[in-house]
């Protein structure tokens, strides 16, 4: 079990590696372009909150107020990575209601799970109306720091039955599988990246917990086959400070750029989207549809009183892009996370109190200390070969 949530993507993946995994690994690399990781090259900060549930995600339908009610929501900290194969359980309820394709279908919320849902159901051949109090970027999911991470707050150990575990491998592996299809296009809503994990004093030693966080299960080999194996590194092969330091390749998501395609293409096949509150579950009731997907995330605990969702408040920073840095870092330990997105080179870092808290004050001072945490990774001019 993973005693705390670890930074960025099954950490604990990427710290091991297979047997076979260096015989192919030798091609000579161009030593990693330096980041300039100066706090007045910040441009942005954003604050979300990932909507977490022990159990896992909420999908499940119901008849209330004479229709159709789709509950689709509390996906934690692994809502863009597993939007897709979430949205397709989603459809089989909606498939399962008695709505038939071409009638329309309302959607309410445009984050990741809203805009995945939207377009899945458009694919199946319904109309759907998006319904949304704010679309990106005030939305959370605009927030996220955009990697795959399947395996992150998306459910608690005790939670984790092997019943729940195998449903929750067929979304992901169904979710990567619609990711791909979304590689190579101009505004690269998709990348593939290659990584460094970096550590002090080697990969095994424990974390220490954070506060009021649960136990979380390792569920990250159950899927180790979607990715490449990394590799690890000799001192003298990397040029950063830490003594230990594993190459991986990771898939990373350009959030702005992701988020205006899903719109784009919601609209070109003729998806409707309206600003809307739902201020209390009748609310639903007065929507014209027979059938409406509820993707409100966090959004759900106010609007349903659902207590089995808990907040965890997340922040991310942005540094003026560096097109020539193209590789994500995870500094163990260290709370430091550097995504390179097209959009800005993205610093995240977690705060003390993070879970249960729903404060969207961006707070300077926490990514200022990250960025200053990537600095000191950065000895003098010592960009040098790597791999
Ligand atoms: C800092 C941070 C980093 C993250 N990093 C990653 C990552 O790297 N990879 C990953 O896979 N996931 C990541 N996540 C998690 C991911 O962002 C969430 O799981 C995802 O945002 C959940 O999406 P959602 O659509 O359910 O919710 P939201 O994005 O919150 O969308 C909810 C929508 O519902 C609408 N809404 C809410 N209430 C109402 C109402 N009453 N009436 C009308 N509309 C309403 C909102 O306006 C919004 O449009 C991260 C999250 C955070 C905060």
């Amino acid at each position: 079990m993973q005693r705390r949530h670890l930074l960025g993507a099954g950490a604990a993946a990427l710290a091991s590696s297979p047997p076979h995994a260096h015989a192919l690994d030798f091609a000579p690399r161009p030593a990693p372009a330096t980041i300039r990781a100066d706090v007045d090259r910040l441009v942005d900060i954003a604050v979300g909150i990932r909507p977490f549930r022990a159990r896992g995600p909420r999908i499940e339908a119901e008849r209330r107020f004479g229709k159709t009610l789709v509950h689709h929501y509390g996906h934690g900290g692994s809502g863009w990575s597993l939007s897709w194969g979430s949205a397709q359980r989603a459809l089989a309820l909606i498939q399962g209601a008695g709505v038939k394709p071409g009638e329309r279908i309302a959607v309410i919320g445009c984050g990741a799970i809203g805009l995945t849902t939207a377009r899945t159901a458009q694919q199946a051949g319904f109309k759907v109306r998006l319904y949304s109090r704010d679309r990106p970027p005030r939305v959370h999911s605009s927030a996220a720091t955009g990697l795959w991470t399947p395996d992150s707050r998306i459910v608690t150990a005790e939670h984790a039955s092997d019943d729940w575990i195998g449903g929750w491998e067929a979304m992901a592996r169904a979710s990567f599988k619609v990711h791909q299809s979304y590689l190579g296009l101009p505004s690269g809503p998709v990348e593939w990246h290659d990584g460094y994990l970096l550590a002090d004093d080697g990969f095994d030693t424990p974390l220490p917990g954070h506060v009021g966080e649960p136990d979380y299960p390792d569920l990250a080999q159950r899927i180790a086959d979607l990715r490449p194996h990394g590799k690890a590194l000799a001192a003298g092969e990397h040029p950063f400070r830490s003594p230990h330091a594993r190459r991986f390749t990771q898939l990373v998501f350009n959030i702005p750029a992701y988020q205006r395609l899903l719109l784009d293409d919601f609209a070109r096949d003729g998806g409707e989207l309206v600003q809307r509150d739902l201020r209390e579950p009748r609310d639903f009731a007065r929507l014209p549809e027979r059938l409406a997907v509820n993707c409100t995330g966090d959004g759900a605990r106010k609007l349903l009183g659902d207590a089995s969702l808990t907040p965890v408040r997340g922040q991310t920073a942005r540094l003026i892009p560096q097109p020539e840095v193209d590789y994500a870092l995870i500094y163990r330990g260290h709370n430091l996370v550097v995504v390179p997105r097209r959009d800005g080179l993205l610093v995240a870092a977690m705060g003390e109190d993070d879970f249960g808290n729903d404060d969207l004050r961006p707070d300077r001072a926490q990514s200022e200390d990250a960025v200053r945490r990537l600095a000191a990774l950065f000895q003098p001019g010592a960009a040098q070969a790597a791999g």
